[in-house]
């Protein structure tokens, strides 16, 4: 590739004179230059340091990527889907015996905790474990004797060539959610990883490498809008699965539907968390600290804004400042630590932004997170657990998506009025209510906007075998992502009706 490379739009920092690696895609079974002219930092979020260098690819690199998927469809299609099953098991035995390597790369480029890249490497390997039983789950159906002497049969098979466009909080679980179910239902496929955190998907494909799956039918393209705008468009691709903001999922779900595609995009969220005044503090403010500050607040599924009804307005005061206080932020690769940095410098600017909006439009700053220094780690991306009083839906922390350790208290009247928050945001994502009231859980559940709801859970995060994804402005399409959603996504129903004479 030419060497023009551009400064880290996401870094204040920019970090070692060491000379960083250029990264490569994988295309065809090999590893390939881009042909990118820019190229963007990759860090270190904990130290600062530039630790590699992502190629902005073009829509040339997406055009041969897609060549090779496509070439390699008709046999792929064509092997038997137990044996493309023995190639995907194969592949969770060598993420099993990498498992923690892959998680020590997520905490080194996304900054979160040794802990928490486990768990979302574990969840990856669930939906591998999980695409495994693709024999089985891909079966159709069908009934002898439609009419006299005619039968009628559903098979399902793959589509093609499909793509899946990842975001930057989840390196190595997010394309996970949809790699082996594109796989095992017989398509073959383009990754494109977030340009922010590239190395935990260049792992996973040279692990991939050591599996039977033959070249081109996974293919990995780093870069960022170009590569996107190139998938969106790109005649071959007969299905898009997007994750990241809002604007982008609604942007990337227009531009490929535009275009013929069947996409999935899932977007940003803000979700509310709903305290009633019977809720069993000493056991649910674990998990409610872990929900607003679990990853730094950088997950989809984090609460944001927490909703007191009536007495339990104290208590969640009280209890979630003392709580906040016990966290212990630091780099993440090391024991102990709680919380990691933010993904950049840029990130940490725009959520510090959010903290000074707070302030200006007139809520209660109970805990700030501005200012942090971790000794050793001056130039890391921190910012400290910060808790607002008495937001309102008008202000830019009670409205907005903020993805970092800040939230917002809304106190209400009534499960009613709770409810009624949640009906007026144009996401929904997910959403938890801690109650010991099955009455009150319930209308909760039957009720409310989001499509992920935790009962006494923090984390709303349903398993590889349920469908994940939101609704409203959370999610642009129809099938949701993992589970029997994805095997419907990922294939077409063909419909045979035979006569025999
Ligand atoms: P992002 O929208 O900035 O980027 C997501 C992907 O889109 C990346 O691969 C990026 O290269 C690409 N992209 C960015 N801008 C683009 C543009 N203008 N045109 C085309 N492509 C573009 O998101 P992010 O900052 O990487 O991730 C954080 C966001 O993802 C948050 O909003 C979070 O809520 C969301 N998210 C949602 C879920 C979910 O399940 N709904 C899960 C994880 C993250």
């Amino acid at each position: 590739m030419a060497e023009t490379t551009v400064s880290n739009e996401h870094a204040v920092a920019s970090g070692s004179s060491a000379s960083p690696e250029v990264l490569t895609n994988f295309v065809g079974g090999r590893w390939v230059e881009s042909k990118a002219r820019e190229t963007l930092d990759v860090h270190n979020p904990a130290r600062g340091e530039v630790i590699a260098r992502t190629p902005l690819s073009t829509a040339e690199d997406v055009a041969t990527a897609v060549a090779a998927a496509k070439k390699a469809f008709p046999a792929w299609r064509d092997t038997p889907p137990v044996v493309r099953a023995r190639a995907m098991f194969q592949f969770k035995q060598i993420l099993e015996e990498h498992f923690e390597e892959i998680a020590r790369i997520v905490t080194t480029e996304h900054g979160k905790t040794l802990d928490e890249s486990r768990g979302s490497v574990r969840r990856g390997i669930e939906c591998v474990e999980v695409a495994c039983g693709a024999p089985s789950l891909l079966m159709g159906y069908g009934l002898e004797n439609i009419a006299a002497g005619i039968d009628c049969n559903v098979i399902r098979q793959p589509l093609g060539v499909v793509a899946a466009i990842a975001p930057f909080n989840f390196p190595a679980m997010v394309p996970l959610w949809f790699l082996p179910f594109a796989v095992a239902t017989g398509n073959t496929l383009l990754v494109k990883p977030s340009e922010q955190v590239p190395l935990s998907q260049r792992r996973i494909f040279q692990l991939l490498e050591k599996c039977d799956f033959p070249p081109g039918v996974l293919n990995l393209v780093n870069g960022s809008r170009e590569v996107v705008e190139a998938i969106c468009d790109h005649p071959d691709i007969r299905a898009v699965s997007f994750v990241g903001s809002t604007p982008v999922a609604r942007a990337v779900y227009q531009r490929a539907t535009h275009a013929g595609k069947r996409v999935q995009a899932l977007g940003g969220a803000k979700n509310f968390i709903v305290v009633m005044p019977d809720a069993d503090w000493d056991r649910s403010i674990g998990a409610i600290t872990e929900s607003f500050y679990g990853c730094a607040g950088e997950r989809c599924l984090a609460g944001s804004v927490l909703v007191p009804v009536g007495e339990a307005h104290e208590a969640a005061r009280e209890r979630l400042v003392a709580s906040v206080k016990a966290l212990k932020v630091g780099d993440g690769m090391e024991p102990g630590v709680s919380m990691g940095p933010l993904i950049s410098g840029k990130h940490r600017e725009k959520v510090a932004g959010y903290i000074e909006k707070g302030v200006h439009e007139g809520a209660k700053l109970l805990v700030d997170g501005r200012g942090l220094k971790i000794p050793e780690r001056e130039r890391g991306f921190f910012l400290g657990p910060t808790i607002f009083d008495d937001v309102s839906a008008s202000m830019a922390i009670g409205r907005e998506e903020i993805f970092g350790p800040v939230a917002s208290i809304t106190p209400v009247k009534s499960l009613t009025q709770a409810i009624d928050v949640m009906q007026a945001h144009p996401n929904a994502n997910a959403t938890s209510i801690f109650t010991s009231s099955g009455k009150a859980a319930r209308e909760f559940a039957r009720l409310g906007t989001a499509s992920m709801v935790g009962v006494n859970i923090g984390v709303a995060a349903p398993m590889a075998q349920f469908p994940f994804g939101g609704a409203k402005d959370s999610f642009f399409g129809d099938l949701k992502v993992h589970g029997r959603d994805a095997f419907e996504f990922y294939t077409d129903k063909k419909v045979v009706i035979s006569r025999w004479f």
